[in-house]
């Protein structure tokens, strides 16, 4: 490993972090708010747009730990299960990105409310809670793997959860797969396998090393699994920070990758670039009806509406301001302090960082 490659093996970069226990509360809050919002609306008006579909972003799925903090990017077993079911109920179909990819290949237009299920990093429980849940449902997935910790009984670098790696929490709560978990996962006929580059690493600014290390990533899937055609998922994957882009999205194609995801939530037009497909990050705060939201294009909507409702309100203030400074001038009235904009969008910058692990 390059001195440079191991400099950027620092856990999380800090400013892709939350920041604290708020920065995570407002996360939640505002998934919630959006979500709930936007239900009604899938309920009454189905797809916004029966041309595009979803991908749905999963990473840990396991039960609470009794008397530990609860694990972070997870949703239980049986939310898990119930999310599964209330989609099928709502008539979405569950396809393979591959089976995606083969129609946008072919320009054949996919059914209405067809969406993927992905998985991030390799966690073990991925194995042993989701495959059993994603078998009864027959839901297909793909499970995008950091390679460089399959195997290990070290929780992966960027697990943010407190307790992963101690003694009080089972080890299939944090633990990465095995190799023969992983091969387990590929012979279920369900999974397929994908990379997540192989350390999972901060790469912005480092086009070099990203590409050494995705190559190596490819190479472990093709020698391991014979897996010789893999989608990338891309770590953390958030325009805004710089994690997903064209020069991301250009190294893949040289890599070999067949796509290549980032996290920006949103439904995809099945004709756009599967080189710049984004996906729904689901949280244990999701139901399957704020889930149906998010595929049918309307939490988009939503939340598209309440930024620009959130923009024309700083922007009414910020004139506001303006107008009190030129009526001040000359008339130094008694100092008055006028509230910055509150942090909230900042805030939600970090919240959409945190959401791309
Ligand atoms: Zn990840």
């Amino acid at each position: 490993m390059t001195n440079d490659l191991r400099t950027l093996l620092t856990g999380i970069p800090a400013d892709l972090r939350a920041a604290n226990a708020r920065d995570l509360r407002f996360r939640e809050w505002k998934q919630w708010l959006i979500g709930h919002a936007a239900a009604p609306l899938s309920r009454l008006y189905g797809p916004s747009d029966p041309a595009s579909f979803g991908i749905l972003m999963y990473h840990r799925v396991c039960w609470p730990v009794p008397g530990l903090p609860t694990p972070t990017w997870n949703v239980t077993p049986n939310k898990f299960a119930a999310q599964l079911r209330g989609l099928l109920d709502r008539g979405f179909q569950a396809w393979p990105l591959e089976l995606i990819l083969a129609f946008r290949a072919r320009n054949r237009p996919l059914p209405p409310r067809v969406f993927a299920v992905t998985f991030d990093d390799g966690y073990e429980n991925n194995l042993t809670e989701a495959l059993p849940i994603l078998d009864e449902y027959s839901v297909p997935a793909t499970v995008f793997l950091a390679t460089n910790y399959l195997g290990t009984d070290r929780p992966f670098p960027f697990d943010d959860w407190s307790a992963a790696g101690s003694h009080a929490a089972p080890s299939s709560t944090w633990r990465p797969l095995s190799l023969d978990q992983c091969r387990a996962l590929r012979d279920s006929e369900l999974v397929s396998l994908g990379a997540h580059t192989h350390t999972h690493a901060d790469f912005r600014n480092h086009p070099f090393e990203f590409a050494l290390d995705l190559e190596h990533c490819v190479e472990t899937l093709a020698t391991r699994f014979g897996v010789t055609d893999p989608v990338l998922a891309l770590p953390y994957g958030c325009k805004a920070t710089g994690t997903a882009g064209p020069m991301f999205s250009q190294i893949a194609r040289q890599s070999g990758c067949i796509g290549c995801l980032s996290t920006e939530a949103g439904v995809v037009p099945l004709a756009s670039d599967p080189f710049d497909w984004g996906r729904f990050y689901v949280g244990s705060g999701d139901t399957s009806e704020t889930i149906a939201a998010k595929l049918d294009g309307w939490w988009d909507r939503v939340r598209g509406a309440l930024r620009m409702a959130r923009q024309s309100w700083i922007g009414s203030r910020s004139g506001m301001v303006a107008r009190e400074g030129i009526r001040d001038i000359g008339n130094p009235a008694p100092s008055h302090s006028v509230t910055t904009t509150p942090d909230h969008e900042e805030l939600a910058v970090a919240g959409a960082s945190a959401e791309s692990l």
